[in-house]
């Protein structure tokens, strides 16, 4: 758990988070920890909805995927695809399920997301087809502005995120970006979220707590 100024700036940060969420018509709420965070996450998920989800280091560290497995839900599995045919029908799936979870790579303080995907599914579900997205972040992914959030996204999450796959590009080699575009390149789609039409589909929980990249 974060020392008690973190856990109060995170709060206090959360705040004017959530409150520019609201103005983008998406819900935001905040946990001081990650137990809160699968509780609140838990409570929003109605039971025998069906979930799916995208690549999510967050959604994992909270133990939110396998509640999810272990609850009353019908569950759109792309961790036990066997294969990437079979993974791939699945995350065409998720377009239709009730609830879609991931993270994002980060969040302004005046609430607007961005992303970055190398395939696409994960941005295409929060973009269109599921009829809620519920998102977990760690304060981690805060970032001041637009400028610094696709900053954060490309220069910080993306070389990390990389290291995951299989794949030759000179993040992988050196650790930094150098705005590749070979083969095995993770970052195909940046996707910044400023408004929702729909309001109340995507619901932010925000952590007091590192999450992620
Ligand atoms: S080097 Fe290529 S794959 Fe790595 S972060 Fe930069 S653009 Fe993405």
């Amino acid at each position: 758990m974060a020392d008690k100024f973190t856990q109060e700036r995170n709060r206090m940060a959360a705040e004017k988070v959530i409150a520019a969420l609201a103005r983008r018509h998406m819900d935001g709420r905040y946990a001081e920890t990650k137990e809160e965070a699968l509780a609140i996450a838990l409570s929003l998920i109605p039971a025998h909805s069906t979930v799916g989800w995208g690549g999510s280091m967050s959604i994992e560290e909270i133990g939110l995927k396998d509640a999810v497995r272990q609850g009353p839900y019908h569950v759109i599995d792309r961790d036990a695809a066997k294969d990437a045919e079979e993974r791939k029908a699945l995350e065409r799936q998720c377009f239709s399920a009730d609830y879609y979870l991931m993270s994002t790579n980060a969040i302004t303080e005046d609430g607007i997301l961005v992303n970055l995907d190398g395939r696409g599914p994960r941005v295409a579900a929060l973009c269109y087809g599921p009829d809620h997205v519920l998102i977990v972040a760690g304060m981690n992914k805060l970032a001041a502005d637009t400028a610094s959030a696709v900053a954060r996204v490309r220069h910080t999450a993306a070389p990390i995120n990389a290291l995951r796959f299989p794949g030759d590009t000179p993040c992988r080699k050196g650790g930094l970006c150098r705005d590749c575009l070979q083969p095995g390149c993770i970052c195909s789609d940046l996707v910044i979220t400023r408004n929702s039409m729909f309001p109340g589909r995507i619901q932010v929980i925000l952590v007091g707590e590192d999450l992620g990249y």
